[in-house]
């Protein structure tokens, strides 16, 4: 398993701290990682630094690294709390923001920190005289939100062009909460003209965390096929996904190549849970219940909730298949995708290794 961020020849900045806020996150741990390894000082934004269980991978990567990390506490929703933390750092690198699927209240859980928490980083770089770029972690979420939004693309093909039209608050809200997002922060970039905004808008990230208990949605589908809960089918919908590290990568080539500017659709390729299921046979086929087959999409919707996904984006998405034109993302940034296969049998394997009962 790859435990580094291949930089290449990336120029990494070593002569300022970069911020990275929600160092806690899947995302995040491999681009802090990425950061420390090539040397850099990093401003960890976290909500709780005393948090051992959330902090220990940062600190272990730190003491494995010739770089050096600091630890700073930072809420979204506290205006001015990344301040500290900025002094003095020419890059900052926007992670945090709620990936989760389940939430009570989408205003409250997602909408509020990933806009408001957006407001509030960036309104803090346009005060602090040290930064000169803001990389924002977007999503391909912000581009589309279901397979209408899809429909009406020339091509029926997802570039740098497209954004979501489709999710609100009621549908796909932690979508919503992406394209808000990603919109206020192009108004408050194009408001200045000190920093400079680049996005990074993955697909589905999968691959291995550096956290051992992580909490990103990433893990949903990895717990599925680790769990045999598919093991009698699931739903084909389309899944645009992308390896951890290659995510890492573009959000350090798009905080130092001198000429990076504006969104990256950054994707590996396009598979659904039943392709993965069967691509993860050899290594995984005899030990666990893995998704073989597609399941009708009548009974997918019915059976829905099971799976914890809402009816309508099953309704939606179901038969339609989601293309990415990559090509700024490898032109522009250098990014070079491992296949799909690779990152999802690591994925499990450390799953399934932490079920594992050690001697
Ligand atoms: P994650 O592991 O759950 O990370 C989310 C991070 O946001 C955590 O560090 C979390 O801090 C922080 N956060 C949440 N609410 C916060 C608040 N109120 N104040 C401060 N920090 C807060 O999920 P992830 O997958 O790495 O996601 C990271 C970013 O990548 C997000 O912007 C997400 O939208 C984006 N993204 C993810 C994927 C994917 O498939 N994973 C795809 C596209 C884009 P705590 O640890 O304290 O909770």
């Amino acid at each position: 398993m790859d435990t580094r961020v291949d930089l290449g020849d990336l120029p990494v900045d070593t002569s300022a701290p970069v911020l990275v806020t929600g160092a806690t996150g899947y995302v995040a741990g491999w681009i802090v990682k990425g950061l420390l390894d090539a040397g850099a000082t990093v401003h960890a934004a976290v909500r709780d630094p005393g948090n051992t269980d959330k902090v220990r991978h940062l600190l272990a990567a730190a003491d494995a690294s010739p770089g050096t990390l600091r630890l700073f506490a930072s809420d979204l929703l506290q205006d001015g709390s990344y301040r500290e933390a900025m002094q003095d750092c020419r890059t900052v690198i926007h992670t945090a923001s709620p990936f989760i699927r389940t939430v009570r209240d989408p205003q409250r859980d997602l909408v509020d920190p990933a806009v408001h928490g957006t407001r509030n980083v960036l309104n803090t770089a346009t005060e602090v005289a040290s930064v000169e770029r803001v990389v924002l972690t977007s999503s391909i979420a912000a581009m589309v939100g279901d397979a209408q939004d899809v429909q009406r693309l020339p091509g029926r093909i997802v570039t740098e062009e497209t954004w979501n039209t489709t999710s609100s608050l009621t549908h796909e809200p932690y979508s919503y909460s992406k394209t808000l997002a990603e919109r206020e922060a192009w108004t408050i970039a194009q408001a200045q003209d000190r920093w400079r905004l680049v996005t990074v808008n993955p697909g589905l990230v999968i691959g291995p965390s550096l956290n051992p208990d992580p909490t990103s949605e990433s893990f949903a589908i990895a717990r599925q096929m680790a769990s045999g809960e598919a093991r009698f089918g699931a739903p084909r919908i389309a899944l645009a996904v992308v390896d951890v590290r290659e995510v890492a990568y573009a959000h350090l080539a798009a905080a130092f190549l001198p000429e990076a500017k504006g969104r990256h659709l950054v994707v590996a390729e396009t598979t659904d849970i039943v392709d993965l299921g069967r691509r993860l046979l050899p290594a995984y086929g005899a030990t666990l219940g893995l998704p073989r087959r597609a399941v009708p999409k009548p009974l997918a919707v019915a059976l829905a909730p099971v799976i914890k996904l809402p009816r309508a984006y099953v309704r939606r998405n179901i038969g339609f298949d989601l293309r990415s034109d990559t090509t700024k993302s490898r032109r522009a940034l250098g990014v070079r995708y491992r296949p799909a296969q690779q990152s999802m049998e690591e994925m499990v394997g450390q799953l399934v290794a932490s079920k594992t009962p050690k001697n």
